[in-house]
């Protein structure tokens, strides 16, 4: 469980280099003595700012320290970040390339606490200068989105966010899904064409109102050649979009966490990365008892046959 393997950190980087994790861990112990820096969880809200620090990931120097020595970093609503340190607390604009330390102010260095700045922003730790952070409407998390973002857009965390192209599992029918639109609009006031709400179907009752709907297309209900089209967009071999490429097929219209991403194991789909980490917590919770990976094999043996043979 990742969740239970950072007990030591307060909330270090989420990478995946244990060696790394215990590096830091193992500094910031020696450093602080607070016992709010030994919290098992990482889970942030929204607007909690920690003191951390980074895996050092054998760097020496200003990049060493901007990742060993613990720092606070807020955003400001102007995109530039204040970081406490304890040697003081200074601005950094990452966009200007400033700082207010001396290192930086005088001697015009790329500062510790600029590039520990950009670090967390690379990470997804913090939202970038053009980002504000939001509430992610499934799991109430950080969700960063660009800044002129519509207030009554509900929107996503990078784990619960779907994009046109995934392959999903309807969590109700365990049927296979594509998604091919992003509505953006609440399930409690987007209309199928039935016109009825997408909140008010007895199906969805176990997803909240407030989350985004997306739409989407049985891949059962695909032609040879929309599953070819498919396939062929997923991996990057067509530039066309997926709705295009599913036109023909009916559209269904479902709340973001009734659909589950499937751990996609072949390497063919790189342009959604971020969803291969979804599997686990939700479905246990939600689908009781199919366990084990789902790695969407079905469609995926189905898809590259069918490549083959084109
Ligand atoms: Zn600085
Ligand atoms: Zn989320």
């Amino acid at each position: 469980m990742t969740h239970t393997r950072n007990t030591a950190a307060s909330d270090s980087f989420g990478g995946e280099t244990p060696s790394h994790r215990h590096v830091s861990a193992a500094s910031a112990h020696d450093r602080q003595s607070k016992p709010s820096r030994s919290e098992p969880s990482r889970i942030r809200r929204v607007g909690e700012r920690r003191e951390r620090t980074l895996p050092v990931d054998g760097q020496t120097g200003r990049a060493y320290r901007a990742r060993a020595e613990p720092m606070t970093v807020r955003p400001l609503r102007d995109g530039r970040y204040v970081v406490e340190t304890d040697g003081g607390t200074y601005v950094v604009d990452v966009e200007r390339e400033t700082c207010t330390c001396p290192d930086s102010a005088i001697r015009g260095a790329h500062c510790k606490h600029r590039r520990r700045v950009e670090l967390e922003i690379d990470a997804r730790l913090l939202p970038g200068p053009n980002e504000r952070e939001r509430v992610c409407a499934v799991c109430g998390g950080p969700a960063f989105v660009p800044i002129d973002t519509d207030d009554e857009r509900p929107v996503l965390c990078d784990r619960h966010d779907r994009a046109p192209g995934d392959l999903v599992r309807d969590r109700e029918t365990g049927s296979l899904l594509v998604v091919v639109e992003a509505l953006g609009r609440r399930a409690d006031a987007t209309r199928t064409d039935e016109g009825r709400l997408v909140a008010a179907y007895e199906t969805n009752a176990a997803y909240g109102g407030q989350e985004p709907v997306f739409a989407a297309v049985y891949v059962a209900s695909l032609s040879d050649e929309e599953l070819r089209r498919v396939a062929a967009v997923r991996s990057g071999d067509d530039d066309g979009d997926v709705a295009d490429s599913t036109a023909g097929a009916r559209r269904y219209l479902f709340p973001a966490s009734r659909l589950r991403p499937l751990a996609d194991t072949s390497g063919r789909s790189s342009r959604v990365p971020r969803n291969t980490n979804g599997v686990g917590e939700q479905a246990n919770a939600v689908d009781g008892g199919t366990g084990g990976v789902d790695d969407g094999s079905e469609l995926l043996s189905l898809v590259t046959v069918d490549v083959g043979e084109a």
